[in-house]
């Protein structure tokens, strides 16, 4: 029989629970095989339909030739297996490259994953933004990310982040769709997965409405809304005080704390008097704040010195907040936070 597949064609990750059954069914099979098949893919990881042993040989065959099994294909991996960061680039059945990383730190192992081809957002200090919108990715090509990163990796992964190439709450759907199946399905608790969003408001107070149990992230970045416009032009479309108000809202509705993502970047928001502009934004309700020291993608923005890092550190010290800093890692193969931009390719 032929094992050829037609590019594009539909993966199984892609199909819903009825329509797995149904295709099992239509194998002569009984139900009991979804599980079986289900079990080899988000428990085992594995590779290929001819890997699941105890499915019938002439299943297998039938499976193969039907449909593919991951809609991703691993293209490089940057970094070694030893190294605690490693950057994969994938292909998508439609010739698509997306980015996701592997970081690994102590008793955690983080997983940064991508919810779309390109970036329409256009935060200027992000290197995603310069290849432009290209597509949204399925829930499938979402969780096929870590599917293939949990195989490729000795310690089992933690946490999951909606950090990489994209702007999730532009794919709300399919999001949401893929974090439930990371839940439901892979065992992912609800508040190892973050959706970090650039503020999507709408999206902000759906996702409260809805009342859904994993993390939201918002990437703040700037302390007033002339200076965020600068540098996240979304400002224009959801300004930093209906953003304020969502995340308000968000708290309210379901008394869950809000991480703000705060990038530094040299001179722009970085100073001591920033630091305490900031404090004075987000005292009204219990968030978390979490620095980012700007990973240069070699544009217009700098990492601020070492010794301003440390004084706008110094200016939250009295924050009512918690504050956490984020050395990121893997900067030196451009995995670091708004380095993703595929810029690696087989
Ligand atoms: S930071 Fe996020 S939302 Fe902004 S352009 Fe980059 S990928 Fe898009």
């Amino acid at each position: 029989m032929s094992r050829t597949k037609n590019k594009g064609q539909n993966s199984y990750l892609e199909l819903k629970s009825d329509e797995r059954n149904s295709l099992v069914d239509a194998m002569g099979e009984s139900q009991f095989r979804t599980q079986q098949i289900n079990n080899w893919i988000y428990e085992h990881h594995v590779r290929s339909w001819d890997e699941m042993e105890n499915l019938p040989q002439v299943l297998r065959e039938k499976l193969n030739d039907t449909l593919l099994l991951h809609p991703l294909e691993i293209i490089h991996i940057s970094g070694s297996e030893t190294e605690p960061t490693r950057k994969f680039l994938f292909k998508t059945q439609d010739g698509h490259n997306i980015e996701s990383v592997f970081m690994h730190d102590g008793d955690r192992t983080t997983v940064c994953i991508s919810s779309q081809v390109g970036c329409a957002v256009d935060c200027k200090f992000c290197a995603t933004a310069s290849m432009g919108f290209i597509k949204n990715l399925s829930a499938g090509e979402i969780v096929d990310q870590v599917i293939h990163l949990q195989r490729e990796s000795k310690s089992r992964i933690t946490n999951v982040v909606f950090m990489g190439m994209g702007e999730p709450f532009l794919n709300y759907r399919r999001v949401i769709e893929s974090a439930k199946t990371l839940n439901e399905t892979m065992g992912f608790g609800a508040r190892r997965i973050t959706i970090s969003t650039a503020g999507i408001v709408p999206r902000i107070k759906q996702f409260a409405d809805e009342n859904h149990q994993f993390k939201l992230a918002i990437s703040l970045n700037a302390i007033d809304e002339n200076r965020r416009k600068k540098i996240m032009p979304l400002t224009n479309t959801h300004p930093l005080e209906t953003l304020l108000e969502s995340a308000r809202y968000y708290y309210e509705k379901t008394r869950r704390f809000i991480t703000f993502e705060y990038v530094l970047l040299e001179g722009i928001n970085d100073s001591p008097e920033d630091g305490k502009r900031l404090i004075g934004l987000l005292k009204a309700l219990p968030y978390k704040v979490n620095v980012i020291p700007y990973n240069e993608i070699g544009g217009e923005f700098h990492r601020p010195a070492e010794r301003t890092i440390h004084i706008f550190l110094q200016s939250l010290k009295n924050a009512p907040f918690t504050v956490t800093v984020r050395w990121s890692k893997g900067t030196d193969i451009d995995a670091g936070c708004g380095q993703l931009a595929v810029r690696t390719v087989a």
